[in-house]
């Protein structure tokens, strides 16, 4: 973590200094550059990463009274801990939640059909596929961490609750400006969930993340289309004393005549979580309807547990969540032909909705929310043109189809009745642990791979580094970072600031050599006039403003002197110019974790690696490739 850079602070150093006056949050201003409906995973994490940019002006409104409390989702993939990892707020989820490292499946007991039995056990995660772990941590607690990093921003935005979206008006002639506020928002203001008055606000951009039942979705005339064919699944907290020895395992158990059930444990050591899959739905039945209660959702468990005993003390959350596979086929406002950019987007279960099975709900609405919010920020803060915004849509709605595939596929299988005769009807439990482990990168959200475009490259160069797969997220490996020989994962120099990042991983020559290729690389990005980092960085900003150069050498880090290296590795920073020591990092020779083998990367040539302000790999390149660089940006950066 840096600090100090523009002068001495005392304090805690996670709270940034407030950009200027901080405004009431709980009166709407007139107008706003973004404004955010629906405090949840994903409109929380687009808040979250707005919040750092004081020169935008965002509100976000939730109907609700205050922040979720209880329920809703639980799981976390390794991907999305990445993320975490770069609002800054990892390290304490990590130590709240609960860690799925293992997963067991239970199957009808051949001996006795009406009882079960453990069949497989198995690693939850790949070896490798993340630094960080799949937790389990209550929804709630994740809201709470991102107003969090809300409150401790430049902006110190806060929700606006009470506040009800009624609906949305994007002006058409407005719309053809880029700088107009063209959406005008109706929304009520509520007390003690009733209306008091109506309220309206004016916004360049408004992002619906308003769930399954979106205003803003509908006010923009997308519908979610698919499956008709309702699931719901009942699910419950509880803290139960039970002979079940795999309580604090995650558990896939599957019954002969009962159904299946999840046993997901939950953060704190003794709450665990049940998933009871209920019958089909039939398209007009709701769920409320059904009187479906908690002591049914116990009685059912129990059922399928036979011959174990489940003693429930105490629920601390139910539902029965009803939920079909469903997409919207645009996430956003723009015509089918993209022939204008977008002025109102949809995120989460506002364009996806499917089971809570593969946990991915809270997962893909929060990388929803990361995805855009960056484009919001380069758009508004006049780094990128509006048509950026139009790569929202393309993007995340590819990633939500495959979702909707994969959950389709992974909720049929285990809603099929187990095979009790090997030549019966049904599925084996075998076809259901192999399927969950062939699909383990999936559900660690580590799969989302964008395919070429604007912001990917084609990966001509991708041989070079083949353990950086263009299209997908950087997968971290640990490096020494040369001015302090620090241990640490070069992933974690990607903060959630909106700046892309440069990797430079050496050739095989010495760095500090005029000739080197490394040398070569900064001498074009410090001086050259088609040099990227000259054309999108403003005067008077900081060299690293816009593109993060960062080089990994193949030396071990005693052996390199940091004041021989090119200067643009130590730039000097801030008001009083103060070297960055940070930018150079070396392979680990202590541990023999060598991220040139670990990913991969051509020690003869080396290359260059731009990685997207969201963390995902924009594009392998030769070191000597500048006019590759010079490309690459001058597709979604303005030149200044
Ligand atoms: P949400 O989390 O739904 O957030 C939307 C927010 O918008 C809400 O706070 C809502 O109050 C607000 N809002 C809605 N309309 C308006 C409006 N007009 N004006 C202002 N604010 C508005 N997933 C699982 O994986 N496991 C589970 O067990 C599970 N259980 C769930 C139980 C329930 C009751 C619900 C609703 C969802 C559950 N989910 C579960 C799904 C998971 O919570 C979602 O996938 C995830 O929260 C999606 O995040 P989101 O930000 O898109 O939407």
């Amino acid at each position: 973590m840096q600090y100090h850079q523009h002068g001495f602070r005392p304090g805690n150093p996670n709270v940034a200094p407030a950009s200027g006056a901080i405004p009431n949050f709980d009166v709407l201003p007139e107008t706003v550059d973004v404004l955010i409906v629906g405090c949840g995973p994903a409109g929380l994490t687009l808040a979250a990463q707005l919040s750092q940019f004081p020169g935008i002006t965002t509100r976000i409104v939730e109907q609700k009274d205050g922040p979720l409390q209880i329920g809703q989702a639980d799981g976390i993939a390794c991907r999305t801990m990445e993320m975490f990892q770069a609002f800054g707020f990892v390290e304490q989820v990590m130590r709240e939640s609960y860690w799925v490292n293992e997963t067991v499946f239970w199957k009808p007991d051949p001996k006795d059909q009406t009882a079960i039995t453990r069949h497989g056990r198995i690693q939850d995660v790949e070896d490798g596929l993340s630094e960080f772990p799949h937790v389990i941590l209550s929804q709630a607690r994740i809201h709470d961490l991102y107003l969090d990093v809300m409150k401790r921003s430049p902006s110190r935005l806060e929700p606006a609750y009470s506040r009800r979206l009624l609906d949305l008006k994007v002006g058409a002639k407005a719309a053809q400006d880029p700088n107009a506020y063209a959406v005008t928002a109706t929304l009520e203001k509520l007390k003690d969930g009733q209306p008091t008055h109506v309220e309206t606000i004016r916004a360049r951009y408004v992002v619906g993340c308003d769930g399954a039942r979106s205003s803003v979705r509908k006010a923009i005339g997308r519908q979610l289309e698919g499956d008709s064919a309702n699931q719901a699944w009942g699910v419950m907290d509880v803290l139960a004393v039970t002979d079940f020895p795999d309580v604090r395992i995650k558990s896939v158990i599957q019954s002969a005549k009962e159904g299946s059930i999840l046993i997901i444990p939950r953060e704190g050591g003794y709450m665990f979580r049940i998933y009871v899959e209920m019958d089909k739905l039939s398209p007009t039945e709701r769920v409320a309807s059904r009187n479906i209660t908690v002591d049914h959702l116990i009685a059912a468990a129990s059922r399928i547990l036979h011959p174990h005993k489940l003693d429930v003390k105490s629920v601390a959350w139910w539902s029965v969540y009803e939920i079909g596979q469903r997409l919207t086929n645009r996430f956003d406002d723009a015509p089918d032909d993209s022939s204008q950019p977008p002025r109102v987007f949809i995120a989460g279960d506002a364009c996806h909705t499917h089971s809570p099975k593969a946990g991915q709900g809270m997962n893909v609405s929060m990388q929803d929310g990361f995805n855009l919010g960056w484009k919001l920020a380069s758009v508004l803060n006049g780094r990128s043109s509006a048509d950026l915004l139009k790569t929202y849509s393309a993007e995340r709605q590819a990633i939500a189809r495959e979702l909707i595939e994969f959950d389709r596929d992974w909720s049929k299988m285990l809603s099929t009745p187990v095979k009790t005769t090997p030549d019966g009807p049904g599925i084996t439990p075998q076809a259901v642990q192999d399927y969950f482990v062939q699909h383990g990168r999936y559900t660690a959200g580590t799969a989302t791979r964008y395919a070429e475009g604007v912001l990917t490259g084609n990966g001509a160069y991708q041989h070079l580094a083949k353990g950086f797969t263009v299209g997908a997220r950087f997968h971290s490996a640990p490096v020494i970072r040369l001015g302090d020989a620090k241990p640490m994962e070069l992933g974690h120099v990607a903060l959630a600031d909106g700046r892309f990042r440069v990797y430079a991983f050496s050739d095989a020559s010495e760095p500090t050599a005029k000739t080197s290729a490394i040398w070569k690389l900064c001498d074009f990005l410090s001086h050259a006039p088609t040099s990227p980092v000259k054309r999108h960085t403003r005067a008077g900003e900081d060299i690293d403003a816009v593109i993060d150069l960062r080089a990994v050498f193949q030396q071990p880090h005693r052996s390199l002197a940091v004041q021989h290296m090119h200067p643009l590795l130590m730039p000097a920073k801030g008001k009083f110019g103060l070297q960055d020591y940070e930018k150079m990092f070396c392979i680990d020779a202590k541990t023999g974790t060598d991220i040139f083998d670990l990913r991969g990367i051509n020690r003869k040539n080396g290359c260059v690696v731009i990685v997207r302000p969201d963390q995902y790999i924009a594009d392998v390149l030769p070191l000597d490739d500048f006019a590759g660089l010079t490309a690459y940006f001058a597709k979604s950066l303005l030149p200044v």
